[in-house]
């Protein structure tokens, strides 16, 4: 084993989240510096609860749905050089076309063109999977070449039968990206913390720069020469 190089060799720390600010616009994205991670998923999927057990701050979700932020891409501060970004929920029933049309640009602009994101976690109700947005999400960002974490969620909501039938097929639909690395798939629940601490090492890797890295206890990188 010897240690691998990474500009940010600590994982972060996201019980020490804040809150930074949220977008409308383009121009209203803070500096495209550093790393970031995005949450996105269906409307009710499970991001907020992911996103609050994640970080242990239950208040973090209420901030980003204050009515107005929905909308919004909403930021969140690790350390000074690494982020935490909320991305609005797609697939709102009741949407009007012009709303839903610039939600779609805004997202769409931020996924195309920022520097420092460095993967996508896709929110996915572990009951409905995979539905033809969750697809196109996942099948873009994989053409991209933006690693793509599928979060399986609600994992509670099932048998543990039921939710590893789930989680096969859905391994089974993706299989191609899944065998290139370009995407991974893990059950999560937000109620019964299923998964978290598989979704913290998949982010620390992230967030460290370091995708084929191994963390031992102490949060050093590791890797397998
Ligand atoms: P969002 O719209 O994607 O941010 O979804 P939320 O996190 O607000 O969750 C939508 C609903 O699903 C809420 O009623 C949550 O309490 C519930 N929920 C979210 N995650 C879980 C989970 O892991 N298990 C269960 N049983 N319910 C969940």
């Amino acid at each position: 084993m010897s240690l691998e190089t990474s500009a940010f060799p600590e994982p972060p720390k996201y019980q020490q989240v804040s809150y930074l600010k949220s977008a409308l616009l383009n121009k209203d994205l803070p500096t495209d510096s550093g790393i970031e991670v995005a949450f996105i998923g269906r409307s009710n999927a499970g991001k907020s609860s992911a996103l609050n057990v994640l970080t242990g701050i239950k208040s973090l979700a209420r901030t980003s749905n204050t009515p107005g932020r929905t909308q919004m891409i909403n930021f969140f501060t690790l350390d000074s050089e690494r982020r935490l970004v909320d991305l609005p929920g797609y697939g709102y029933a009741k949407v009007p076309p012009t709303v839903k049309k610039r939600w779609e640009t805004h997202v769409n602009h931020y996924l195309e063109n920022r520097e420092s994101l460095k993967g996508l976690v896709v929110i996915v109700d572990v009951r409905h999977p995979l539905k033809d947005l969750d697809r196109q999400m996942i099948q873009w960002a994989a053409s991209c070449d933006l690693p793509v974490h599928v979060l399986l969620s609600k994992r509670d909501k099932l048998s543990r039968q039921q939710a590893n039938k789930s989680l096969k097929a859905v391994c089974q639909e993706l299989e191609g990206l899944l065998d290139s690395g370009q995407v991974t798939v893990q059950l999560f629940s937000a109620v019964d913390r299923t998964g978290v601490d598989e979704l913290i090492s998949l982010l620390n890797s992230w967030f460290c720069d370091c995708d084929d890295c191994i963390m031992d206890e102490m949060g050093e990188i590791l890797t397998a020469e």
